[in-house]
Parts: structure tokens; sequence; C-alpha cells
């Protein structure tokens, strides 16, 4: 961190300032520029809320330089996480994950037969919300504790791993028996105490993006799981908020290599609500791939008309598999192209 001193500071406030960022166990090291003098702090700022030095008149700003995260960053961990599930699944290390299924539980039968479809094609783990964040209070809101039953039941059914949404700590314990993979949602990205709830439940966490989050905000989110040290965190891009109104999101395709070089986790992307349209999931979900996804998180749904919930960009079961024998096809050519990977 570097704070600069506007000119004609005084020696005495500059002294100020240097002694009270002593007391923080940092370096402290003067820099006597031509126009302006500085001080640079170097070791652990995380704890220094430098952006608070400015209601001293007499500094001009203070230039963060390192990044507001660490757990997640690569900087101290600089190989990539892959995250085994206890099944054999894996999510990161090079192969392309699909979590699979309907936006929300509707029925046993629904989710039986949705589960069964994705999995021949090929998917690794089924998805499926019992509790909806839903924008309006009177929309169906999921079927709570009962539909988490259904999913226990696909799950044991199908024997494929389920990813679900959690909206409360209040079910961390109930969510700890019978979920693989504790989903947040985009809305509750910015949750802290519920991050730090599902921190300390020691399962695999898929962070979903906050509609208006920076990559940097996503990641500071990610670092509130992990600081427990027993979570571990899959990230998830699903579209943000832009000026656009042809797409129900704007799916920012640049943060996958983004995520990717600046934090060791997996990243995933989902293509149903970063466009909210059924025709457009295909080809964005190849355009995650294309940009080094580590898997995709796909709506689909056996009557996508009758859906409860996001029927106009859930795919049926067809087209699923082809989306899944397209996807896979452009993942083994970029990962196995010589010329291409070099
Ligand atoms: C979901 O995956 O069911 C969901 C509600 O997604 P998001 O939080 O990204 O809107
Ligand atoms: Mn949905």
């Amino acid at each position: 961190m570097i704070i600069v001193f506007k000119q004609g500071t005084t020696d005495a406030q500059v002294d100020s300032i240097r002694q009270q960022m002593s007391a923080h166990k940092v370096i402290v090291q003067d820099i006597q520029g031509e126009i302006c003098h500085m001080i640079g702090l170097a070791g652990d700022t995380s704890h220094i809320a430098g952006e608070e030095l400015t209601r001293f008149e007499f500094v001009d700003r203070v230039v963060k330089v390192s990044e507001p995260y660490k757990l997640s960053g690569r900087r101290f961990h600089p190989s990539d996480t892959v995250i085994e599930l206890p099944g054999g699944q894996k999510i990161g290390g090079g192969g392309l994950t699909v979590m699979a299924g309907p936006c929300s539980i509707e029925s046993e039968e629904q989710m039986l037969t949705i589960a069964r479809d994705v999995k021949l094609a090929g998917a690794a783990l089924l998805r499926g919300g019992a509790f909806k964040p839903r924008s309006s209070p009177y929309a169906f809101q999921g079927l709570g504790l009962a539909g988490l039953d259904l999913m226990r039941i696909a799950r044991e059914k199908s024997d494929l791993p389920i990813v679900t949404e959690i909206m409360s700590a209040e079910y961390c314990d109930v969510f700890e028996k019978y979920v693989d993979v504790i989903q947040i949602g985009a809305r509750n990205m910015q949750n802290f105490p519920l991050l730090r709830a599902v921190g300390e439940l020691g399962k695999p966490v898929l962070l979903k993006r906050g509609p208006s989050c920076t990559i940097d905000e996503m990641l500071q989110a990610a670092d509130y799981i992990l600081v427990s040290g027993k979570s571990r965190v899959i990230l998830c891009e699903r579209g943000i908020r832009t000026f656009e109104t042809a797409t129900r999101n704007t799916l920012d395709i640049s943060a996958v290599p983004v995520l990717k070089k600046k934090s060791h986790l997996p990243v995933i992307v989902d293509p149903s609500h970063g466009t909210g349209h059924w025709d457009l999931v295909l080809p964005m979900a190849l355009a995650a791939v294309a940009a080094g996804a580590d898997g995709l998180m796909i709506e689909v749904h056996n009557n996508p008309e009758k859906a409860l919930c996001d029927g106009q960009q859930s795919i049926t079961p067809y087209l699923f598999d082809r989306l899944m024998r397209k996807a896979q096809k452009l993942h083994d050519t970029i990962i196995n192209d010589e010329e291409l990977t070099a």
C-alpha cells in the first residue's frame, strides 16, 4: 500500500501517519519524490483501512498494490485447485464437469426423469432448487424441505451427486447431511454471515457471481467461505446486469480467463441464467468451454412449457444431449490439440 501526500504536507503531518502505520506491524518506508512525499507499507496490510486515511486533508490518495483477496488468489496458491466429490467426480484439473437439472424441484417423477436423462447424456451432477430466490414474493418459492427430500431420493436412485441452493443459515445442518455441493445464489453472494456459516460445513461450495458484483468482489466473497479452512469453492459466472435487455443478463465470458488468471479455484459458467433464453444456451455454453471453463451449469426440464420456474431458459433432455456432445468435443479438441495448447 502506498500513501501519497499532497504537496506542502509538513514533516510533522507525515510523521503522524508514519507512527500510526508502525503500530500495524508492517514495514514502513519513506519514498521522497520530486514533487510529493509518499510512504510505502510492506507486509500484511489487509487489516488497514487505507481509504480512511484520505480523511486527513493532507493525504492525497492511497494506492493498493496487492489484491484485496488472499485465500482465493493465485499469489499464495499458484496451482489449480481440483475438487473431488465422494463419487469420484472432479471439478477442475482439466476436465469438463457439467451440472444439470431443473431450475426448481417440482415432483419426484420430474426429478427422477430428468436425473436419468441428464446422467445418460453425461452430466456429472444433478442440480435443482428447493429454496428459490424469486424476485416476486407471489411467484413459486420452491418446495423447501420437501423438495430437498425429493432431491435426496433422486440422488439415491440416480447415483448422481447433487447441487442445490441454500438461502438461510438455519438450514446448514440439513444441507450438510444431504447435499454434495452447496450453492450460494447470485443474490446471496455478499450475504457475509451465510458465506461464513457455509464455510464451516467443510463441503464444496458453488459461489455464483452477484448480478452487480465485480470479479474482485466475487473473490473476496470466496475468501469469506475459505477463511474457515474447511470448505472449498467453485466459482460460477452467471451473467451480470448491464444496459442490454435482449438477454436476461449479460454473460461475462471474459470473467473465465480473468478468474483463472487471478484465482486457483475452478470456474464454471451458467449460460441458462446468463442468457435467459433456451436457444442461446448452447452457443454460450460452447463459448464458455472455448474460454477455458472447468464446467457448466445447465437448466434442463422434461417439459419446459410447464416448468414452475425459468421454463423460458430451460432446454429439453434432447437438446441437452446435443449440447453435451458438442461441448465435450470442443473441450477435447482444445485440450488435446498440441498446437492449440502450446
Ligand atoms: C439457480 O441456479 O437456480 C439460480 C437462482 O441462479 P442465480 O442465483 O444465478 O440467479
Ligand atoms: Mn433458474
